[in-house]
């Protein structure tokens, strides 16, 4: 579907109203439970918000990139563990099944996506390795079978998922040359046992979980894609994801920008507020260029992958310079603060949980190693030029 200007801005509103108030409103007691409430999940699905991207045939808004990047800043604004679950749900939750599923598969599942009834993990990281092509899960063909054997560990949402996508070894001899494959894998087969992680310092609601995977047999047409692909299609799967968390970086430093300028408004010092102080304007301006910035890059990359472009460069950049503009505006957002910053229930806003929730997304969809090494590849083939 594609939404009128004001129809996008309208919904832009709303969204940012029913983070602000509805969502947050859930957020002090889930800081506690760490677990969503039902609460959560109904007023998501009132608001369409599992099934922003989800194509309109599975009772989504098939919102494109572009505009869908706007109305997920709004969301990351928001707690972070709701914004975890909210950029999975509009990307890789359904999108892996869509793109390479079977038919079998997408007739059971597709249609369950947008009411949030139905959700899947994303299981690549492992315990005992780096994350990618030296994973140790198997996958070995058994007459009509692939059994699975294997860890994953920091998992998120495990605890209200149905199914996971698997990487698993297929062929130890090629590995990241056609070894790695792709599974579908219904978390209530036999020998499938998921077991939570410790609580986390932010994103809290957000499950995490270990999983073990013994013996567990899928037929054929649970491999996604074709046998040998599995890499592939995780790495191309979390290109956009990773776009997607630095739109997470943006909504969080925008809302630490507004909330350093209306504390900077009210805090007086030696009888005046601290906004007239030139050295705090400076702090705001830089905050300021950097949050434009990002957004800048965001767009740009959105409307790259709208036009069927790679975006793998641009994606890792963006997350890159992303982790850059949400360390430096929320230091800066609790250097403004004073004291009053380091504390909890804060009257201009969240900034303490802020701040811990925005630490996760220095690991989220690959650290900043990765994400370098996913830079230059295409840069240094390409002699510095960026399209
Ligand atoms: C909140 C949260 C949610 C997550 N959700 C998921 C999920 O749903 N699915 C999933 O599969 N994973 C998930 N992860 C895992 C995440 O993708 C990994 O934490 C991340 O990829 C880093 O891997 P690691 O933790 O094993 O760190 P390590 O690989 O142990 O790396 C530790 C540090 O060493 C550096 N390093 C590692 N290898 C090298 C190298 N070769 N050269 C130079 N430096 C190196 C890294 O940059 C990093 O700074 C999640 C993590 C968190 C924190």
């Amino acid at each position: 579907m594609k939404l009128t200007d004001q129809e996008l801005k309208d919904l832009c509103l709303k969204t940012r109203h029913v983070v602000e108030n509805d969502l947050e409103a859930l957020q002090p007691e889930i800081e506690q439970t760490h677990v969503f409430p039902k609460e959560y999940f109904d007023i998501c699905r009132e608001n369409k918000l599992f099934a922003l991207t989800l194509p309109e045939q599975f009772g989504g808004l098939g919102l494109s990139v572009e505009q869908f990047f706007p109305v997920l800043e709004e969301i990351c604004r928001g707690p972070g563990g709701m914004r975890m679950n909210l950029h999975y749900a509009n990307g890789l939750d359904w999108d892996i099944l869509y793109e390479h599923g079977s038919q079998k598969l997408k007739d059971k599942y597709m249609n369950k996506f947008a009411s949030g009834e139905f959700f899947t993990n994303f299981a690549l990281t492992e315990p005992d390795c780096g994350t990618g092509a030296d994973i140790r899960t198997t996958a070995v063909k058994k007459g009509s079978k692939w059994v699975l054997n294997g860890k994953k560990t920091l998992i998120s949402h495990t605890d209200i998922s149905g199914a996971s996508y698997v990487i698993a070894v297929t062929d130890e001899n090629k590995r990241k040359k056609g070894g790695i494959t792709a599974f579908f894998v219904e978390q209530d087969l036999p020998g499938f046992t998921v077991e939570p992680m410790p609580h986390m310092m932010g994103c809290r609601g957000a499950g995490h979980g270990y999983i073990f995977l013994k013996d567990v047999e899928v037929d054929d047409d649970h491999v996604l894609g074709n046998v040998g692909e599995g890499l592939e299609i995780f790495m191309d799967a979390l290109a956009l994801s990773r776009a997607s968390i630095g739109v997470s970086c943006l909504g969080l430093s925008q809302r630490f920008l507004e909330l350093a300028i209306a504390r900077a408004k009210d805090r007086v010092t030696f009888g005046k507020p601290l906004i007239k102080r030139q050295a705090v304007q400076q702090m705001i301006a830089d905050m300021g260029t950097q949050v434009y910035a990002l957004r800048t890059i965001l767009m740009d990359t959105a409307r790259q992958f709208d036009h069927g472009e790679s975006i793998e460069m641009k994606a890792s950049m963006s997350k890159l310079f992303g982790i850059d503009t949400v360390r430096t505006v929320s230091d800066s957002c609790l250097e403004i603060f004073g004291g009053i910053g380091y504390f909890e229930d804060n009257p201009y806003g969240p900034v303490e949980r802020m701040y811990r929730d925005a630490r996760a997304l220095w690991f989220e969809e690959g650290p900043r190693t990765v994400q370098r090494l996913t830079a230059a590849r295409p840069l240094i083939a390409n002699g510095g030029f960026i399209e």
